[in-house]
């Protein structure tokens, strides 16, 4: 789906629901905790920064990005460090 079809169906949302109702769901998007972890943070010369739900999550793009970007394979040990690297966003 691209981006204009999600902001199209966003105004069709925004037209069709009570306004408070668009509200309370926006503000519950809101308030999804994130995870965060720089790149940087890890050691790399790089200004890449990888958000998701979870931590898991986080390392698991952490881990495709490494990989992918600096050809580096996270072992478990540089997992458990990474771990130690996540902050909370919001
Ligand atoms: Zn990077």
């Amino acid at each position: 789906m691209s981006e204009w079809r999600i902001s199209e169906w966003w105004s069709i949302a925004i037209r069709e629901c009570r306004s408070k109702y668009v509200s309370e769901i926006l503000n519950l998007l809101n308030s999804i905790p994130m995870k965060k972890l720089k790149c940087r943070d890890a050691g790399f010369d790089c200004d890449g920064e990888i958000e998701a739900a979870t931590e898991q999550e986080v390392l698991t793009l952490a881990a495709a990005h490494a990989s992918e970007v600096h050809q580096v394979t996270v072992t478990p040990e540089m997992a458990e460090h990474i771990k130690t690297l996540i902050t909370n966003v919001n």
